[in-house]
């Protein structure tokens, strides 16, 4: 499989890619999303053949075509089994009814942070400490996180000789539970660092060194957040998973996303390119729903982010969502490339009508506000006895407004467990949810945290030195 840049043309004709170094260049160099230059295609009776099979081996079915020959089909297998070991639900990513209503729940966090991010980090952690083991490399990532994001790549990469993270968040804008997931690791290769400012300044900071191309070099820097296509094809495998036990191939399913980067959602759309019979998906949003406006209207305009019970979907702009406009520009990365420059110096991208009318038919959008997502949490609970987390009663709400035939499963993709955001649930339920065993204890374990003020130069001095410092690492090249 050779993998292309959604801004492909743009910078010159450059080589297709194949995965081992999409994966580790995360971004591409015209600034793009690498995606598949085709979508491979599962017959109806390969979709079929899936029903019944453990997770591991759907998993291993839907990604094999995307991995070409980066891995031999033992360590494939292997990878994928002792990343989805770390899950702590039977079958890894439970299906749940709710009542006959019809609904259903996909509950994507059993891992090892409580959010359906570990889902994809979980393997992408693996595979990458693989490719470099093999290679005698050295890689260094680099990050900004609101809360989820940080967490699940710190568990994926820990204690790993051939990885070193350095994440920054912001001071005093990320939960208890959130902070001290990160900073309650304490392994050698972690660096975890509060930055005085907001999670914007965090991201500049970190983009800053990417940009920096010598420093970007000396330390081999990579980026593992959800435009590095490896965490969309992780995840492509739990839409056949859920489809093929609500009949699929012989009947159709829907998704409702509760989103914010567009990554999650976009997973899905890739299964349904690939054949699995999808009808459509509803693309949930919280206020900040400038992607509900564009499916709305065909205009994607910039606003500011306001703070809410779901800060995972609190985005101002989908980074994945460039994905989907490769489709709508006809898959011309020249045209996008220049659509995107414009929405950067406009902050608009309008898309046409014919292109807006053939994404209304697979995709509905709808938001909650503040008051909502607290009572979908109560009815959700009342009705079903099911306590959501907050992200996930913004899906449970809007897909029932977006039922298009009831005869029509529905799954919601539950994203976190309620008890990565207890304060919201304890408000909307009066209960403050328990963390599961195998964090029983992070309240009373001890944190690490390098301080740093809203600096770059600060921040490449911190990575040099302990890059510097750093033992394990540097026998291996960068
Ligand atoms: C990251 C996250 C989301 C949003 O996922 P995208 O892929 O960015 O759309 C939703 N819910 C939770 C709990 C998350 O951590």
């Amino acid at each position: 499989m050779r993998y292309i840049s959604t801004r492909h043309g743009s910078q010159g004709n450059p080589e297709p890619l194949g995965f081992e170094d999409v994966m580790l260049a995360g971004l591409a160099r015209d600034g793009g999303l690498y995606l598949p230059a085709d979508w491979p295609h599962f017959a109806k009776a390969e979709i079929a053949a899936l029903k019944g099979l453990p997770y591991v081996e759907v998993a291993y079915r839907v990604m094999r075509p995307f991995v070409g020959d980066t891995f031999d089909e033992a360590t494939f297998r292997r990878l994928i089994g002792e990343a989805y070991a770390s899950f702590d639900a039977p079958d890894v990513l439970p299906l749940k009814p709710l009542g006959d209503t019809g609904l259903h729940l996909l509950e994507l966090f059993h891992g090892p942070t409580l959010a359906f991010k570990d889902v994809a980090l979980q393997l992408l952690g693996r595979m990458l400490d693989r490719k470099l083991t093999e290679r005698h490399q050295h890689a260094t990532i680099v990050g900004a996180t609101s809360g989820d994001t940080g967490s699940a790549a710190i568990e994926a990469v820990r204690d790993r000789k051939t990885i070193d993270i350095f994440m920054l968040f912001p001071r005093g804008r990320v939960s208890e539970v959130q902070r001290r997931q990160m900073t309650t690791v304490l392994a050698p290769n972690v660096h975890n660092v509060v930055v005085d400012g907001t999670f914007d300044d965090c991201q500049d900071l970190a983009k800053a060194c990417f940009n920096d191309l010598a420093f970007r070099d000396r330390h081999a820097l990579t980026a593992v957040n959800s435009i590095n296509f490896a965490r969309v094809m992780a995840q492509i495998v739990y839409y056949f998973w859920a489809a093929v036990r609500l009949g699929a191939p012989d009947r159709p399913v829907a998704f409702t996303v509760p989103t914010g980067n567009f990554g999650n959602v976009y997973a899905g759309y890739a299964a349904q390119r690939m054949g699995l019979p999808i009808s459509h998906f509803v693309v949930a949003t919280n206020s900040n729903d400038i992607l509900a406006r564009f499916f709305e209207t065909g205009a994607m305009t910039m606003a500011g982010v306001v703070p809410t019970y779901s800060p995972s979907m609190d985005i101002q702009i989908s980074s994945n969502f460039e994905r989907l406009l490769f489709d709508l520009y006809g898959r011309d990365g020249r045209a996008l490339a220049e659509a995107m420059a414009t929405f950067r110096s406009t902050g608009t991208l309008k898309v046409g009508a014919n292109a807006l009318g053939g994404v209304r038919e697979l995709f509905d959008a709808g938001r909650l506000d503040e008051p909502g997502t607290l009572a979908a949490i109560a009815d959700c609970r009342k009705r079903f006895g099911e306590t959501l987390d907050p992200h996930t009663a913004v899906g449970y709400a809007v897909a029932q407004q977006h039922r298009r035939d009831d005869k029509v499963p529905m799954v919601v993709l539950s994203t976190a467990h309620p008890a990565k955001f207890p304060d919201a649930v304890q408000k909307a339920t009066g209960e403050r949810p328990a963390l599961p065993q195998r964090l029983a204890d992070l309240m009373d374990r001890t944190e690490r945290v390098d301080g740093l003020r809203n600096d770059i130069a600060a921040l490449k001095d911190l990575i040099d030195q302990r890059m510097a410092t750093a033992a394990p690492s540097r026998a291996l090249r960068r």
